[in-house]
């Protein structure tokens, strides 16, 4: 009988590898996990590589296998081998991988590790229906593992297309994961398994461990949903080292916690929380997404939340992952982005917050306006939305909801009074309006500040939240300030 033969390798000779199908919109588990694997090749300095399992034409669609790859740039988690990089072991999409799969298949029948069989679905549901019954286990029974050539050919006669089935030894598979530690599938749980469907179809099943194995993978983190794939994985690691194929050695595993959503369910592909996309569109920093995607299972230390990903590759240790489910809090990984946002030095901050902004906007003065609002957003689409009134031109217009709070009888007289005050200042400076706002405003009225600058701010900015109001006048100069003082009188 055969033995796992684990990898060894460390340092420089690990492999790890993101591999996900190309269905859908990225979400955001698949980024904790890419970002999970990804960190522990850097953290060891080896290698990681980017494969795409795009084997089911029905599901998998050429535009998510680009908004993958768009993701994972935009993300920053550069990968060494993979789609659009090449390498050595390439092609990286499965799709056109198909005569790698035909021919490992051919040789684990021939080696007799894999078998063609002939049941119909009819037949092994009612097979499986009279297991359960009886109490028995309800997988593949192996009724065909061991057909002659002869009922083989009969069967074929018939018109029988067969599936390939792996053939699992009967024994129980025991593994240490690297975040679980050790698990124990029992044989009667891990039953041959179909690897290549009737129409020739390759499945996960096979074509996982193959490249896998011929890319060198040596650690594969993944979902907590796959754990059930490891034994049949091991099994076919021996057969794999018996035939030649991969380097002998089985790699590590470790499954990585599920996140969870609103209500304590697994957040679903479908869940809005989930669309990557949608986050990059409300203004997240890579930088501040992937800080929080990490707090989901892992920490960098008890009292402390904040880190840059090149701190998280120097502290990432695997075995440190938290096995419990991981809550996915919006308002926390909001708040985790306004941290970075505040880290950015301000150019960096400026010119990033340009994608936000109208297309063709005075970059000098979005350099001028962006410290404003800096230390204010918690997203970049926050801190733009707050800078609209600068570059909003002929379209400024002035919130409704807020004008009629803010601009009722006596918010129009302090309007008035503003006009009056800022018309004759011969320096438009910060300083100087503030000077003459306060004095007309607050000393010869005798208003609370709020009731002064409120709808002063309404006017100019169009909304009760806004940058500093005197800064912001500055920044959009006299002649506009005056011209919405008027157009609101
Ligand atoms: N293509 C598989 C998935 O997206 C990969 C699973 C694995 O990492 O083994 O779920």
């Amino acid at each position: 009988m055969s033995e796992t033969r684990w990898t060894q390798a460390t340092g420089k000779d690990v492999v790890a590898r993101f591999c996900p199908s190309p269905t859908g919109t990225p979400h955001v588990g698949m980024a904790r996990t890419a970002l999970f694997s990804w960190a522990f090749a850097r953290h060891h300095g080896g290698r990681f590589v980017f494969r795409i399992e795009d084997t089911d034409a029905s599901r998998d669609t050429q535009e998510s296998y680009e908004l993958l790859v768009e993701v994972m740039r935009w993300l920053g988690l550069d990968w060494d081998e993979g789609v659009e990089v090449g390498g050595p072991n390439g092609p990286y999409r499965q799709s056109e991988r198909m005569d790698i799969y035909a021919d490992v298949a051919q040789r684990l029948i021939d080696a007799g590790w894999a078998y063609k069989a002939y049941d119909t679905a009819e037949e092994l549901e009612e097979r499986r229906q009279k297991a359960r019954a009886e109490g028995r286990p309800s997988g593949y029974d192996g009724l065909h593992r061991d057909l002659t050539p002869e009922q083989q050919a009969a069967f074929e006669a018939e018109g029988r297309q067969p599936v390939i089935r792996f053939k699992m030894p009967e024994r129980d598979w025991t593994f240490d994961d690297l975040v679980r530690g050790e698990i124990t599938f029992g044989a009667e749980n891990v039953q041959d398994f179909v690897i290549v469907r009737a129409n020739g179809q390759p499945l996960y099943t096979l074509t996982n461990p193959t490249d896998d194995a011929l890319m060198g993978v040596t650690h594969v983190l993944r979902g907590e949903d796959i754990l059930s794939s490891t034994p049949r994985q091991m099994a076919m690691y021996e057969a794999f080292a018996e035939i030649g194929i991969g380097s002998g050695f089985t790699p590590r595993f470790g499954h990585l916690p599920y996140v969870m959503g609103a209500g304590n369910k697994k957040l679903s592909k479908r869940d809005p929380e989930s669309n990557l996309l949608a986050y990059r569109e409300q203004g997240f920093l890579p930088e501040g997404l992937l800080n929080y995607l990490a707090l989901l299972g892992w920490s960098i230390a008890e009292d402390r939340d904040i880190f840059t990903l090149e701190e998280m590759v120097e502290a990432f240790e695997i075995e440190r992952v938290n096995p419990n489910p991981a809550r996915f809090d919006l308002k926390k990984c909001e708040a985790i982005n306004g941290d970075h946002v505040r880290m950015l030095p301000p150019e960096d901050f400026a010119t990033r917050l340009l994608e936000y902004l109208p297309e063709g906007v005075d970059t000098a003065l979005v350099s001028r306006a962006a410290p404003l609002v800096q230390e204010r957003s918690n997203l970049l689409s926050e801190a733009a939305q707050m800078l609209a009134f600068l570059f909003a031109g002929d379209d400024f217009a002035v919130d409704p909801d807020d004008a009629a709070k803010m601009l009722n009888e006596p918010g129009l007289e302090v309007a008035r009074a503003a006009r009056e005050a800022l018309g004759g200042l011969t320096e438009w400076t910060t300083e100087a309006i503030e000077g003459a706002l306060r004095r007309a405003l607050v000393e010869e009225m005798g208003l609370k500040p709020r009731l002064a600058f409120g709808p002063v701010r309404v006017a100019v900015t169009g909304r009760r939240i806004s940058p500093p109001l005197f800064e912001s006048m500055e920044l959009l100069g006299r002649e506009q300030s005056l011209a919405r003082l008027d157009a609101v009188l």
